[in-house]
């Protein structure tokens, strides 16, 4: 069995989408599935597309995600350069595109664009073709040879066929079959030398024997094309994965704007990486059982191709949230904090115990921007209102509230030892005295300490990070408020 070989061949073009990474990852996890080889190759004869610093996203993609690849442009494994301008240099596509020409299959086009310009076209599926007529086909041999030695702009074309058909596979497609008369002679060499992206595709995934192409579903109409030149240099077809379309959660194709979008946007809006592939790798396959958390090595383990589904796949963030925030949930401690702890210090400037604030936090949040609503209060007491006090099952109205606090406050003046453990029971103590519910005075207490609704934890563990001095000041607002409202 020959050896699984994949690559991932993006065109630096700016930032990472969604669409790419699936791509990246998908051909990442055949190879390791097989323990095959992943190569990195960057395609980049579109110079006009060229955006200046989209190769070290790719890196940095590459990296964070931990999809190591195992050859490119920093990895000799014997088959580069792994840069399509520095291949072009080699001379390979012109050679390749010399061979087709010997061939009969490509020919020069010596076409100008006025001529090109009024050609025919046609709108197919809503995109404008102009497939060009096969002008010059028909010059002979020596009006090529006057053309290109009198240095006449050219570009070579694909020779397709006016009759019968081209038939590929594609594992999730099955056999597609085309009418060849409806194959554009598609540009291989561009008039500025490089190649297009088609041929240079195809050159290189036989030169560099790519076994398996995982690509989005966009390419598919073009594949006829790659395949008759696959025939037509006798080389054999790699195995073909179109991916389906990724859409968001009104069913639009995901648009590029949409900030969620790209892997680096959703890292900065606070997802962590392994979240992200792991969300991912969901798009569109799904493996025998309902399990959905993986890390990149179980997806390794796990991965078979054959098992991507050909339905659009929905990208919802909702979903990539609550994925999120398991990954969170199962994160040891320390590295939490540490990850955590930018987003502590931006709300709270206070000298508390971010530690512990960290931990209450942990498995409440779903990403790290979900921090600021939960602990801001810790920083200053918020304006609230006093019906807040009022709660059904607590039986528990601001009146009650009232004489609570009342009866609280010397005892929190009184104590020494701010810890939860000790506060805890102090408070018990008068739950016990009262002879009423615990949260007939944890509530109260809880809300005067932290003026919110939900809080990340109870009463005395707020007052623990708080510390005396502030808690008393809070205690004794609560009282003027319900003062206030009482009578
Ligand atoms: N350079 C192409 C892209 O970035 C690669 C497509 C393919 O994988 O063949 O879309």
């Amino acid at each position: 069995m020959t050896k699984i070989r994949t690559r991932y061949a993006p065109s630096p073009t700016g930032k990472m989408h969604v669409g790419n990474l699936r791509s990246a990852l998908y051909e990442f996890l055949i190879a390791k599935h097989e323990g095959g080889t992943f190569m990195l190759r960057i395609e980049d004869t579109d110079q006009e597309r060229y955006v200046e610093g989209a190769v070290d996203i790719i890196y940095r993609t590459l990296e964070k995600t931990g999809m190591v690849h195992d050859e490119g442009p920093d990895k000799d494994g014997g088959v580069g350069p792994y840069v399509q301008s520095e291949r072009m240099k080699t001379g390979i596509y012109m050679k390749y595109a010399r061979e087709l020409i010997e061939k009969k299959e490509a020919y020069y086009c010596f076409c100008d664009k006025e001529r090109l310009d009024s050609l025919k076209t046609e709108v197919v599926e809503g995109k404008e073709i102009t497939m060009y007529d096969k002008h010059c086909l028909s010059l002979s041999k020596e009006e090529i040879e006057e053309n290109l030695k009198s240095g006449k702009p050219y570009v070579i074309r694909q020779n397709n066929p006016k009759e019968g058909t081209t038939t590929f596979h594609d594992e999730l497609y099955g056999d597609i079959t085309v009418d060849n008369a409806e194959l554009d002679d598609m540009i291989l060499i561009k008039s500025d030398g490089y190649p297009t992206y088609n041929f240079a595709n195809v050159v290189d995934d036989h030169t560099m024997n790519i076994t398996h192409v995982v690509r989005g579903n966009e390419y598919l109409s073009s594949s006829p094309k790659y395949t008759r030149l696959y025939e037509a240099f006798g080389w054999e077809v790699p195995v073909y994965v179109h991916l389906p379309l990724i859409t968001d959660e009104n069913h639009k194709k995901l648009a590029k704007r949409s900030g969620h979008a790209s892997f680096e946007d959703l890292l900065e809006q606070g997802f962590l990486a392994e979240a992200v592939v792991n969300y991912i790798a969901l798009l569109g396959w799904s493996p025998e059982d309902n399990r959905e958390i993986f890390t990149l090595k179980e997806l390794i383990d796990e991965f078979d191709y054959h098992r991507i589904s050909k339905s659009p796949a929905v990208f919802d963030i909702v979903k990539l949230k609550w994925m999120n925030g398991e990954y969170l949930k199962a994160m040891k401690e320390e590295q939490f904090f540490e990850l955590a702890l930018p987003y502590l210090q931006e709300t709270i400037k206070k000298p508390l115990d971010l530690k512990k604030i960290a931990a209450m936090v942990k498995t409440r949040i779903e990403i790290f921007p979900d921090i600021k609503d939960q602990i801001d209060f810790f920083e200053e007491l918020p304006e609230y209102d006093t019906a807040m006090y009022t709660h059904k099952k607590m039986k528990t109205n601001e009146a009650s509230s009232l004489e609570v606090l009342e009866e609280v406050l010397p005892l929190l003046e009184e104590q020494e030892d701010y810890s939860n453990d000790a506060l805890y029971q102090m408070l018990l103590g008068l739950v016990e005295k009262k002879e009423c519910k615990n949260g007939y005075v944890m509530w109260p207490v809880r809300t005067a300490v932290s003026g919110k609704q939900m809080t990340p934890a109870g009463a005395t563990e707020i007052m623990e990070i708080l510390g005396k001095e502030e808690t008393l000041k809070r205690i004794k607002r609560g009282i003027e408020l319900l003062k206030n409202a009482v009578n």
